[in-house]
């Protein structure tokens, strides 16, 4: 086959590894910039240019759009869709998952465990809404924030107050969320493959931080996880009709909630927590799923 890995850096783990997976199993596996890709839209035989040639032949690609280049990213991934290219996550999917909100309401809406969270516009009734979460201790959070960064713990109802009433000065888009204090700095990330959890780890915060993010020092280790916790996992990603994800959950007083499901998982801290080849993992499932027409959106929603 031929396999396209759309992502602007060549050098990061997760790219090398599926360009080898790719390779290794017989592939021609290349990577394509998606900010280096132009196409004509308004064309009836859609297709994309990179590097003055015309990009032709892929039997597949696998979407790696990074949070900031979403919009032109996706555009990029729907081009290849409209040209009946299989595309690993969808471009509709992914523009999904990265409207944290809209995720939320979704997986809500499916009876997903999740942490209560309240979202507001104005800061006109500020302390209602730290009422309506269930006051302090809460967590603030920049909606467009990755690695943890953008994520505030308020011990009390004043310091939940002037955060909120800080960022929301800025001009920045937050949400407040319960705080599971009972998850003590860790959390499971779940790595979905085609409706199954092929690896999971648990992530623990470096002392006195209780943010898990391995960005922010912490360390991510093998672990087996509920049935539970597989279901949750497994769901949140249907429900956000990704065929890979990363699903992010702490394991609550009230089972497990859901953090986040990413349309881009890493691949470094899964591998090297739990030594299992997901990258060729990933490539199975496009062996056994690609083909003309099976992207069932085409590029439509
Ligand atoms: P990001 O998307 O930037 O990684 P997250 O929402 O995943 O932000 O939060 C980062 C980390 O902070 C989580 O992995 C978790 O360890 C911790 N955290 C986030 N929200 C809560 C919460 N409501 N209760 C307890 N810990 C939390």
């Amino acid at each position: 086959m031929k396999i396209g890995i759309l992502s602007r850096k060549p050098e990061l783990y997760s790219t090398r590894r599926l360009l080898e997976a790719g390779n290794k199993r017989g592939h021609e596996t290349q990577i394509i910039n998606p900010l280096k890709c132009y196409m004509n839209i308004t064309s009836h035989k859609p297709s994309i240019h990179y590097k003055g040639e015309k990009l032709e032949g892929y039997d597949a690609i696998i979407p790696r759009i990074g949070a900031s280049v979403t919009f032109y990213g996706t555009a990029v991934v729907r081009q290849f869709e409209m040209m009946d290219v299989y595309s690993l996550n969808e471009s509709v999917a992914i523009s999904r998952s990265r409207d944290k909100l809209r995720s939320f309401q979704l997986l809500a809406r499916s009876g997903i465990g999740l942490p209560v969270t309240g979202f507001a516009h104005s800061t006109q009734f500020t302390d209602d809404l730290i009422n309506l979460v269930g006051g302090s201790p809460l967590v603030v959070k920049l909606l467009e924030g990755t690695q943890g960064i953008g994520v505030v713990l308020a011990e009390t109802n004043k310091a939940a107050q002037s955060v909120i009433e800080a960022f929301r000065g800025l001009k920045a888009n937050i949400l407040v969320q319960e705080f599971i204090k009972e998850s003590e700095a860790t959390d499971i990330r779940c790595f979905v493959v085609g409706g199954k959890v092929v690896a999971s780890m648990m992530r623990t915060g470096k002392k006195g931080e209780f943010r898990s993010n391995l960005h922010r020092g912490g360390k991510g280790v093998l672990v087996r996880i509920t049935p539970e916790e597989r279901s949750t996992a497994t769901r949140a990603a249907k429900i956000m009709g990704l065929n890979v994800a990363g699903v992010d959950m702490l394991r609550s007083n009230h089972g497990p909630v859901i953090m986040e499901v990413n349309s881009s998982p890493g691949l470094e801290g899964i591998e090297k927590a739990t030594s299992i080849d997901v990258a060729g993992m990933v490539i199975k499932y496009i062996e056994k799923n690609a083909a003309p027409g099976k992207t069932r959106t085409r590029g439509q929603g």
